[in-house]
């Protein structure tokens, strides 16, 4: 009986609740008829976290509405069901008796692993939904994720693609959408559609990175879609990630868009401190090399821009090093990397600094590059003078006409009173480190 109440509810729920809401958090659940009422298995923690949150009443109202106002207790934790019993979870209705003749794994790179992704508050929903998807595919399917270049989308998608390929019989094939779009022509060209559609469709999980760049290919995008579908219909479990979130790409058919997100989406931000100087520290190690933890967050204070770019700085810095013979110290590091260095810092605007400085003080921009000199505006003016100076590669008299000022010398004169000031005055120097750190962010 609760059993097709929770089918029903889930119809009232799909209907209610923001599709993404609810493919993201009520779909990947499964129920469980307990003496007491429901209970609801949620993949991993969080989302369990999610629903017992915030679904679990409207959840619980609604088999009470669909049950004829029986109330039932609802409770929510992580778990699955007894999985079916061709063992192999991921359910494939064409599996024939030629499965030996099968390409079982394409493309997958065995240095993408789960156990050498540092995991943080920037990509933790994305890594606990591809450890979902690894170890139980199709149990979010499509799987999405997003973000900006250099952020671990390749290698998490690798890190799914080794794990699902250890289970036996299953195939599995890692495709950039440009190898797609490629094939695509080629297919077409000598006439070899049937059999591109046939190769594509027997994987049992398909892993299809960088989609942006289906952008503006009609034809690709016809042969993907029809692909997708045949396989989500099989339940074959698709895996996809896109530079930003698919309906920001151009050139990129609604249509399609909503197909990628119609399963869950998670965007990977880029890491924060820790998490980088812990990446640094883990890339390190696979060089043989122990990186400090003082040098690493050094590192990872300098460069911000994304870990690929910091995996390049890390290894000029080993490589180095070691045709040298130096040792690895900070004075090393910036020798080598002054480059680098000078050229992110020069990507810091004065304006947003002021603008940094301005929202910190409460002040308008126009405060500090106006001639006015109240205590409250002169004070805050210095240190933004102060902090461009320390920031960009600026010279004095950029920095004062950015300013509105003609003479260079109040630049000058702003960066020593700001020097001493930090010295004398503690809540100075807060001041000064918070925004420092908010503009190197
Ligand atoms: P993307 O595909 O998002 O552009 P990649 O997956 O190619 O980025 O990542 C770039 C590099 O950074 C790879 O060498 C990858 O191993 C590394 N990397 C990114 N994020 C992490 C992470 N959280 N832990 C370990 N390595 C990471
Ligand atoms: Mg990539």
């Amino acid at each position: 009986m609760l059993e097709s109440y929770w089918k029903q509810c889930l119809v009232h729920l799909e209907s209610e609740l923001p599709l993404t809401q609810f493919n993201t958090w009520v779909r990947p659940l499964q129920a469980e008829v307990t003496r007491g009422g429901l209970r609801l298995l949620a993949p991993n923690e969080y989302v369990r976290d999610q629903v017992d949150e915030h679904y679990r009443e409207q959840i619980r109202d609604t088999l009470k509405r669909v049950g004829g106002g029986h109330a039932c207790q609802v409770t929510v934790m992580v778990g699955t069901t007894a999985p079916p019993e061709t063992g192999s979870g991921v359910p494939n209705a064409d599996r024939t008796n030629n499965d030996a003749d099968r390409v079982r794994v394409v493309g997958l790179r065995p240095k993408f692993q789960f156990s050498n992704f540092i995991e943080g508050k920037s990509n933790q929903l994305a890594f606990a939904a591809s450890l979902q998807v690894a170890e139980n595919p199709g149990s979010y399917n499509p799987l999405l994720i997003y973000g900006g270049v250099g952020l671990g989308k390749t290698h998490l998608i690798h890190a799914i693609g080794n794990v699902i390929m250890n289970r036996p019989g299953t195939s599995v094939a890692y495709l950039p959408t440009m190898e797609f779009v490629a094939d695509v022509v080629s297919s077409i060209r000598h006439n070899r559609m049937e059999g591109f559609n046939r190769r594509y469709r027997s994987f049992d999980a398909l892993l299809v990175d960088d989609i942006q760049f289906f952008a503006g290919k009609s034809k690709s995008q016809e042969e993907f879609f029809h692909m997708f579908d045949a396989l989500l219909q099989r339940d074959h479990q698709i895996v996809l990630t896109c530079d930003r979130y698919p309906r920001e790409v151009d050139g990129l058919p609604e249509r399609l868009t909503s197909r990628f997100e119609s399963g869950v989406s998670y965007g990977i931000e880029p890491p924060d401190l820790e998490t980088r100087a812990a990446i640094l520290v883990s890339k390190a190690a696979e060089s043989s090399v122990t990186l400090p933890e003082d040098i690493a967050l050094y590192l990872a204070d300098r460069l911000k821009s994304n870990v690929r770019d910091l995996e390049g700085a890390l290894r000029r810095v080993i490589m180095g090093a070691s045709l040298h013979g130096r040792p690895i110290t900070i004075d090393y590091c910036r020798e080598v990397l002054q480059d680098i260095f000078s050229i992110q810092d020069r990507l810091i605007k004065i304006e947003n600094i002021q603008k940094t400085v301005a929202d910190y003080f409460q002040l308008r921009v126009s405060d500090l590059t106006s001639l006015r000199r109240t205590r409250s505006i002169v004070r805050p003016r210095q240190i933004a003078m102060a902090i461009a100076r320390e920031l960009t590669s600026r010279s004095f008299p950029e920095i004062a006409a950015a300013f509105n000022r003609q003479d260079h010398t109040t630049v000058l004169y702003a960066c020593r009173k700001v020097k001493e000031l930090r010295k004398a005055d503690s809540n100075i120097e807060t001041d000064y480190r918070n925004l420092m750190r908010s503009m190197r962010k």
